[in-house]
C-alpha cells in the first residue's frame, strides 16, 4: 500500500478535477487549481464601482434626506444579464455561498485601501423574510457579510432585525407604496448590542434603497447609534 504522503496533494487535485472541476459561475469555464470561486478573467471584469469615499457617489445620493448615514457604498454594478447578475444567481439559487463570502472580501478589501473609509464597529444584515429563508436555507447577506466582517477584523451580528410581516413581491409598486409597506416589516430584537455603535448594514442588491431605508430608520431608534450602508452590488438600468 502507498502512503498518503507520497501523494503530491496538488496532483491530487488536478485528478479530482479532471472527473469534478469546480465552473466559474460568471463563465461557465472550469476553474484552474489557483483560482476559486472565479476565474481571473471573471475577477479582473468584475464590474466594480470604484465609487471610493466620494461623498455623494450614488448610494449616498439615494439616501439623501431620507436616512442619517455615516457612509454608504457599494462593490459592483448589478445589469441585467451582466456578470455581477450571474454570480448573484449562483450565490442564491445554486447556493454558492463561499461565492458570497469571497465576494464579500473583496469588497472590505477594496475599501480598507481608501483613507476616506470609517470602518464599523460592527456589521449585521438586511434580514430575509422567515418563508424565504426557509426555502433558501440562507440568508445571502449573511454570506457576504461573513467574508466582509472577517476581512475587517469586526464582528457580524446577524439577527439584530427580524422581518415580521412578508411585504411580497414590491417590484413593480411605487416607491412611496414599497416603503409604505417595508416601513412596519422590521423589528429591533437587540437593541442593547448596537447601542452607541457605528453599525455596518450589509445588503446584496440595491435598487430604491427603501429596504434599507427601514432597517437603518429601526436600528437608529436605539440610543446613539450610527449607520453606515454597505451594499454588495447596485442595480443600474
Ligand atoms: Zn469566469
Amino acid at each position: 500500500m502507498i502512503p498518503m504522503r507520497a501523494f503530491n496533494l496538488n496532483y491530487f487535485h488536478d485528478v479530482i478535477s479532471l472527473f469534478y472541476p469546480g465552473i466559474c459561475p460568471g463563465c461557465g469555464m472550469p476553474l484552474q487549481r489557483k483560482e476559486s470561486n472565479l476565474c481571473l478573467y471573471c475577477l479582473l471584469k468584475l464590474p466594480r464601482t470604484r465609487f471610493g469615499s466620494a461623498t455623494d457617489n450614488p448610494v449616498e445620493k439615494i439616501f439623501r434626506g431620507r436616512l442619517e448615514i455615516e457612509q454608504a457604498n457599494a462593490f459592483l454594478y448589478f445589469r441585467k444579464k451582466g456578470l455581477t447578475q450571474k454570480l448573484m444567481h449562483d450565490l442564491k439559487y445554486n447556493g454558492n455561498r463561499e461565492l458570497g463570502y469571497h465576494l464579500g472580501e473583496l469588497f472590505a478589501r477594496e475599501l480598507v485601501d481608501d483613507p476616506g473609509f470609517r470602518k464599523p464597529e460592527l456589521v449585521t444584515t438586511v434580514p430575509l423574510h422567515p418563508h424565504k429563508l426557509i426555502k433558501r436555507g440562507f440568508n445571502q447577506s449573511d454570506e457576504i457579510a461573513r467574508g466582509f466582517t472577517k476581512s475587517l477584523g469586526i464582528p457580524f451580528v446577524p439577527g439584530v432585525l427580524t422581518r415580521t410581516k412578508n411585504t411580497g413581491t414590491q417590484t413593480k409598486k411605487k416607491r412611496f407604496e414599497r416603503w409604505e409597506n417595508t416601513e412596519s416589516s422590521f423589528e429591533l430584537k437587540d437593541q442593547q448590542i448596537i447601542e452607541g455603535k457605528h453599525i455596518g448594514i450589509i445588503d446584496d442588491v440595491i435598487t430604491t434603497g427603501a429596504t434599507l431605508e427601514s432597517c437603518g430608520q429601526k436600528l437608529m431608534q436605539s440610543q446613539g447609534a450610527k449607520i453606515s450602508i454597505f451594499s454588495l452590488c447596485i442595480s443600474v438600468h
